[in-house]
């Protein structure tokens, strides 16, 4: 870590380091709540619902044949043809369709409807408007799932806020939107959360792999949970499964309390401004959609008492959300007692005669708030790797913040090690497109199961 004065600890430090202890507490109501999300009786109580995806066969690398996905939910919408070719060989294409802003926050008419006019034009593009193929739908929203092909939204998180769409099946907003249209066919075969894909697409190669998470937009990881502790899980067939995977949805947790004992004046500032209040106050500690503006908080907190600037605060530096957690990557990638990219993006904020005191505190105020997201996330991974209770494990990762922040893997790592029994041997993978390959591999395991049927 950078180092500071002492005054600078002693304004920050006590609210956001956290120490073993308290990460245990976190662990403690963690699993509390993924115990009550389970039952029948006390997930409508729980923070963390613990929606079980139907998913329960991880893919075998052997899985063919061409597939189309959609990703919806994480910073671009995308359109996906995959071909799948066994011994995990694949081939795609793709294309990435922008979401204005009027959609995200207008009618869910108009978001479907924008999505099958996107999904048209792309099998148009890639001639393939004549052939029935099968879809996965990467929708990464809490969805209370009950087969592969029925979600209904439970509450929009992250940028979107779209019109009439909670608590109806989402795939059956899109099967209208496309029928209104009739120039596609289209085979959904599945709707599944950014975590599963990212699982699925991280077992395609690590066949230990069990759980999957996302450290992005926004954060959520989901695990394989034997399908017995499932009591919402229900199936007609004979041979119950053995295992289901189970969507978390962990970026929900402490909208009930759970986390008050370390909830800071800069979370309530965020939550108290965002377009979800008392809402997703977990993610709001970790993910990309709020880093930057926590980081941004601290430093004008600091600046407001003096300690920075010189007491001088830019415009941009009061307007919200242009802190860009962008910037606390780049400045986190500078060597020590370097500040090239702190100054670069000090001057990007109108801040120009910055000292290398100024800069080594920034820097400091970033690694606090990431250290701080990458020890709450671990704590709820290992949380769910003592669950699973396998010794030998993968985790597969994606997320904006997982890929471009420096240290982030490391800090996992490192911290998990502290908490759980030295004899787990745990390894992050970065899951591949899981979003995309995962939902095709979703969509062909799901119909390798209705083929066996037949
Ligand atoms: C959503 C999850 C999703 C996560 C990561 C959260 O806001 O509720 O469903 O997995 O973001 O994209
Ligand atoms: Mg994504």
């Amino acid at each position: 870590m950078t180092k500071v004065s002492q005054k600078i600890h002693d304004l920050i430090d006590c609210d956001l380091v956290l120490d073993k202890n308290k990460l245990q507490n976190v662990m403690i109501n963690f699993e509390r709540e993924i115990k009550k999300g389970l039952k029948k009786a006390s997930q409508a109580e729980s923070e963390v619902k613990c929606f079980v995806t139907y998913v329960t066969k991880l893919p075998q690398g052997s899985e063919t044949g061409k597939f189309l996905a959609l990703d919806l939910g994480g910073t671009n919408f995308r359109v996906l043809l995959i071909h799948l070719k066994g011994e995990e060989d694949y081939e795609f294409e793709s294309k990435i369709y922008a979401i204005p802003q009027s959609i995200m926050l207008g009618s869910g008419t108009e978001l479907f409807d924008h999505i099958a006019f996107c999904l048209a034009e792309f099998v148009r593009e890639n001639k393939v408007q004549d052939e029935v193929l099968p879809l996965g739908f990467t929708f990464s929203f809490p969805c209370q799932q009950n087969g592969l092909t029925k979600g209904l939204l439970i509450k929009w998180t992250k940028g979107f806020n779209c019109s009439d769409v909670v608590n109806k099946n989402v795939v059956e907003l899109l099967e209208d939107a496309i029928r209104k249209r009739n120039d596609i066919k289209i085979l959904i075969c599945a709707i599944l959360n950014d975590t599963t894909g990212t699982l699925m697409s991280c077992a395609w190669k690590y066949n230990n792999c069990k759980i999957g998470v996302i450290i992005g937009t926004g954060t959520n990881a989901c695990y394989m949970e034997k399908s017995c502790k499932a009591e919402f899980f229900e199936t007609n067939d004979k041979v119950r499964e053995e295992n289901v995977i189970i969507n978390t949805e962990f970026g929900a947790f402490g909208e009930k309390g759970s986390l008050n004992e370390i909830i800071t004046m800069y979370d309530k500032d965020v939550d108290e401004n965002s377009i979800n209040a008392g809402n997703q106050l977990f993610e709001k500690m970790i993910s990309g959609m709020y880093m930057g503006e926590l980081v941004r908080l601290v430093i004008v907190r600091l600046a407001e008492k003096k300690l920075l600037f010189n007491g001088k605060i830019s415009e941009k530096l009061k307007t919200r959300y242009q802190f860009y957690t962008k910037y606390v990557s780049e400045i986190e990638a500078d060597d020590e007692n370097v500040f090239m990219m702190a100054r670069e993006v000090l001057n990007e904020l109108d801040i120009h005669d910055a000292t290398d005191e100024d800069c080594r505190i920034v820097r400091y105020c970033c690694e606090v708030i990431s250290r701080r997201a990458a020890q709450l996330v671990s704590s709820a991974l290992a949380v769910l790797m003592l669950r699973i209770g396998d010794p030998n494990i993968t985790i597969g990762v994606d997320g904006s913040v997982y890929r471009f922040h420096p240290k982030f893997h490391d800090l996992m790592t490192d911290t998990i090690k502290e908490i759980v029994p030295s004899n787990y041997n745990f390894k992050f993978v970065l899951s591949e497109d899981g979003s995309g390959r995962g939902a095709a591999l979703v969509a062909a395991v799901a119909s390798r199961d209705i083929k066996d049927k037949i």
